[in-house]
């Protein structure tokens, strides 16, 4: 079992949820769905999949509601049939914040926790919805050595829809107290909110010039727990677009997450960041199953195949991704026709990167073969090169702009409204464009909404990023010794930093 515990649904799950845990009447009531597991590499989620309501001879509601075992085994036995494990979740009417357990509580869904592990092969997971504020907290029942069953708090429960609303669970990931150097932030979005966002365990994929911007800017505004991947290594090509990359990172051959460190760690407003940087690809099973442990996830690469597992991961795992890209025009003889910029928020309830034309499935294999850097291939394939790969630092931070406002969007809501949709800027005209790409009937992506584990795999060995690894690993020892020279002087300007 992973370490942590979370539960994720959609905002249409949470509404069916709603529709019978909220009574008129103001009395607690009893609701069963089914969830599919999603096992990251510290964090297994559960996914709740369908909502199974109960009739009135499922439960006896008398201000407190008692839930009969004939429902339980319906739940369990429908679970089973579909491959799924159960949740059961009950109200505390008028109640706000994370719920703790009564005694009752825990022992309705302990006595029900073996019986439904046996049946299902999964464990019990229990929620209760505070329903005076509308927080969700969640646990589900293991196996214990004394009792028979124990139970892992979950650290939040997360609904995806038009805005992420996350709760939380103040025992294992108590509010952070806003500093004073975050005094602008809050003033735009309240104590609240920060605490909220704070939390969030934000995946950056890509540390080229726009994840670099975007890593740099979330720690700034601070976030505690940032992971930042790429396995690219510095080289001269990318110095006139990775703002804080400097020649010394080219001639140590520093992976671009070492720029992404210093940058983050040196913007970062947090007390107590807790930033990662990983040299895989989110395409390797090890780089997909990191991904798994995060709540939100920046899409800052370009190629089919890592935007192709992303965009699965947004339907099948329910974490919405954030994602977007430039293209420049150019005439025949090099001059500038337009610059487009597009973003827009992957989830359930909007189209998918290949639905809203921004990925081209039939590409992912010859990515994944590593056909696309084969430029006899390209031209015998006809495949139109998409671009040189021009792009202009001074328009890659509209690129990051684009994408942090769409994360503020889908975070904060501003004016009660969520993500926007895919927008799309075009700099020759400066119009800024709403597309209205439609959702395809049978997107084999979108279908995949809430397959957790069972979602395709389209993970596997990366070479690209493993050649990538080994050059960034094989200097000689003159190198090695200017690095660990390097190393001192940064350590001690984080030092000077955090005084
Ligand atoms: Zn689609």
């Amino acid at each position: 079992m992973s370490e942590s515990f979370s539960v994720a649904m959609t905002a249409g799950t949470h509404r069916a949820l709603g529709a019978v845990l909220v009574r008129d009447d103001r009395q607690e009531d009893v609701c069963i769905a089914l969830y599919r597991p999603s096992t990251g590499e510290t964090r297994s989620t559960a996914l709740l999949t369908s909502v199974v309501p109960p009739s009135d001879a499922d439960r006896a509601v008398h201000g407190n509601a008692t839930v009969f075992g004939e429902y339980m085994l319906r739940g369990a036995e429908r679970a089973r049939d579909d491959g799924c494990g159960l949740m059961f979740a009950h109200s505390h009417p008028g109640a706000a914040k994370w719920q703790s357990m009564s005694g009752p509580d825990r022992e309705a869904e302990a006595s029900y926790a073996n019986l439904i592990r046996e049946i299902t092969g999964l464990p019990l997971v229990g929620m209760t919805l505070a329903t005076g504020d509308g927080t969700w907290s969640a646990r589900r029942w293991d196996i214990g050595a004394g009792t028979g069953v124990d139970c892992t708090h979950a650290d939040n429960v997360r609904v995806i829809g038009a805005q992420l609303c996350v709760s939380w669970n103040e025992d294992l990931c108590p509010s952070p107290a806003a500093s004073s150097k975050q005094e602008r932030t809050v003033s735009a979005w309240g104590d609240k909110c920060q605490a909220d966002l704070a939390r969030r365990r934000i995946l950056i994929v890509g540390a080229g010039s726009v994840g670099i911007d975007v890593a740099a800017r979330l720690a700034a505004s601070g976030i505690q727990r940032l992971t930042v991947m790429d396995f690219d290594v510095v080289e001269e090509k990318n110095l006139d677009r990775l703002i804080g990359a400097a020649q010394r990172d080219v001639r140590l051959r520093r992976p671009k997450i070492h720029v992404a460190r210093r940058l983050a760690l040196a913007s970062s407003t947090a007390e107590r960041p807790q930033f990662e940087f990983s040299d895989r690809s989110v395409c390797e099973p090890e780089g997909l199953s990191l991904a798994l442990d995060h709540d939100l996830i920046f899409s800052c690469v370009d190629r089919p195949w890592p935007r192709a597992v992303l965009n699965s991961l947004a339907y099948s795992d329910l974490i919405p991704v954030i994602d977007g890209g430039i293209a420049i025009d150019t005439n025949s003889r090099g001059r500038m026709l337009n610059a487009t910029w597009r973003s827009h928020v992957v989830r359930p309830g909007r189209p998918c990167l290949a639905c809203n034309r921004q990925l081209d499935l039939a590409l992912v294999t010859p990515d994944r073969q590593g056909d696309l850097d084969n430029p006899s291939y390209i031209e015998g394939a006809g495949i139109a090169p998409e671009s040189n790969g021009q792009n202009v630092s001074a328009l890659s931070a509209s690129v990051s702009a684009s994408l942090l406002a769409q994360y503020v969007s889908l975070s904060v809501a501003p004016g009660g409204i969520g993500d926007p949709g895919p927008i799309q800027y075009s700099l020759s005209s400066h119009f800024l464009d709403h597309r209205d790409d439609p959702i395809r009937p049978h997107c084999p992506v979108e279908s995949t909404e809430a397959a957790g584990d069972l979602r395709p795999d389209l993970s596997g060995a990366h070479p690209m990023a493993a050649q990538q690894r080994e050059i960034a690993a094989a200097v000689d020892w003159r190198t090695r010794a200017l690095r660990w020279a390097d190393n001192r002087v940064q350590a001690l300007t984080n030092w000077l930093n955090r005084r």
